[in-house]
């Protein structure tokens, strides 16, 4: 569904702290009214949205409200309360969001503990003495865990540090004429809402996958109390290829299962070779043209039954027993079901992604949305600058200030990494002028 370009101007009115005023119960600290007042100087003064007062019951009326403390959110919120900004940040659960809970952070720690142990194995051959290389995934997840509980403490303090208030539980929209939020029943409000809810894991359904739920998703890996003795992973995506390259480096038996004959086909065809080559050369079994039928439950694990149709031969089926581990990797849900989106009109695809122009302006004035929930470029940096290029235009006054999407570039832990950034080859277009 396309936005309407009428809908979606870049323009959000500028003199922020105007319409934040216009709020009862809005008190700026004088320090940051005096900064904010000779920025506002510089600014092009504009006729402002006209903010009626918040509806009855509203708790807390801030100059901009973040709903989500993930890579987005956070970033926005801190470079906003740095230009001055009264800030609130609303998080259901860990601060820090998908990249430090489940995400980049405890993967890279994964990836460096299966690095270890490649390196070991060759350790022998470049003239060192052989070691005792006796692994404990107890041990690794142990550290891990502290690892990402220190950032959450990290995150938290910064927070406070920056004067941006944290609110914990589950924001949804309300009905009220100004966008508002309600979370575990009190309301608050603002001139500026951010959306950066980010997603979840996708999960195929009963219906379609009998038995599919007895599997784990990636935010189920950073869980796993053991090395899974025998794993398969479902998807040809970078999580995927670097899930299932960090079990088989530590040891489990791996079959990573796809549907067509090659991994991360978004990738310039010699990447997506090269890598299934290397994935088959570290002893992964690539399962290809092939998908899961149904998932039964026995009592030496789980029995997957996989059909696997090559083109131009009949399919044929198989059984895979005793997995102690399936694991889907096969996408990412925006996280927008549950804000309510309806109750204010908030355009969404098909998928639940939210619809927002190239400054970030959902179709509703003073509603933004950032990051992995918008479904473009599913990365925590692209997440951190769009939020922090939102908040220079809200609160600095920067009218042009949004985030470029081209050349975006991207690492995949593989083994060995794989960096890419630009066109791909079949994203060429000679018509348009590209050039490689
Ligand atoms: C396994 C894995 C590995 C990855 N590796 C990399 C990598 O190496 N490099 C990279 O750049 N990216 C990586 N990513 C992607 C990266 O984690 C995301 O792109 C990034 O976290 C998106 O940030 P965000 O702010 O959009 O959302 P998130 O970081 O997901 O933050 C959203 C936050 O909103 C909260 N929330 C949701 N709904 C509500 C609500 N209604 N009320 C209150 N709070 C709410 C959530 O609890 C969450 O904390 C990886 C992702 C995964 C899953």
């Amino acid at each position: 569904m396309a936005l309407p370009a009428r809908t979606l101007s870049a323009s959000t009115g500028l003199g922020w702290r105007q319409a934040a005023r216009t709020f009862p119960g809005y008190a700026p600290p004088r320090a940051r009214a005096a900064r904010a007042l000779s920025r506002a100087m510089a600014c092009r003064q504009e006729p402002q949205p006209s903010c009626p007062p918040p509806a009855a019951g509203v708790a807390a009326c801030y100059d901009y409200l973040v709903i989500g403390g993930g890579s987005g959110g956070l970033a926005s919120a801190r470079r906003a309360a740095e230009l001055g900004a009264r800030a609130a940040v609303v998080e259901s659960h860990k601060l820090g969001g998908t990249c430090v809970n489940v995400g980049c952070v405890p993967k890279k720690v994964m990836w460096n503990t299966a690095v270890h142990s490649e390196f070991m194995h060759d350790h022998v051959d470049y003239g060192f003495q052989s070691c005792e290389g006796k692994f404990s995934w107890r041990v690794i997840k142990e550290k891990r865990d502290a690892y990402v509980s220190r950032l959450n403490t990290i995150y938290q303090n910064n927070l406070i540090k920056s004067h941006i208030e944290i609110i914990r539980g589950h924001a949804v929209f309300t009905c009220d004429p100004q966008p508002t939020v309600e979370v575990n029943g009190k309301k608050y409000t603002a001139p500026h809402i951010l959306i950066a809810t980010g997603g979840v894991p996708s999960l195929p359904q009963e219906s379609q996958i009998p038995g599919a739920s007895l599997g784990i998703t990636s935010d189920g890996f950073f869980q796993l109390e053991e090395l899974p003795s025998r794993s398969v992973i479902v998807g040809a995506g970078y999580i995927a290829v670097e899930i299932a390259g960090i079990l088989s480096a530590l040891g489990s038996k791996t079959s990573l299962m796809i549907r067509h004959d090659k991994v991360l086909r978004s990738f310039d065809s010699i990447i997506s070779s090269n890598c299934t080559e290397e994935l088959e050369n570290a002893g992964i079994e690539v399962l290809k043209y092939s998908q899961v039928k149904e998932v039964k439950k026995t009592s030496s694990g789980l029995e997957l039954c996989m059909v696997t149709s090559i083109p131009g031969r009949k399919p044929t089926l198989t059984t895979i027993p005793d997995v102690d581990c399936l694991l889907w990797a096969i996408g990412r849900d925006p996280n927008s079901r549950d804000l309510n989106l309806n109750k204010l009109g908030i355009q969404t695809d098909d998928k639940g992604h939210i619809l927002v122009d190239e400054f970030q302006n959902t179709n509703v004035k003073g509603v933004y949305a950032v990051g992995d929930v918008c479904g473009k470029a599913l990365l925590t940096p692209v997440a951190i600058a769009a939020g922090r290029k939102l908040a220079h235009r809200l609160f600095e006054c920067k009218e042009d200030s949004k985030l470029d999407y081209d050349n975006i570039p991207t690492v995949v832990f593989s083994h060995p990494p794989i960096g890419t950034v630009g066109l791909t080859e079949g994203g060429w277009d000679p018509h348009a002028g590209n050039r490689m």
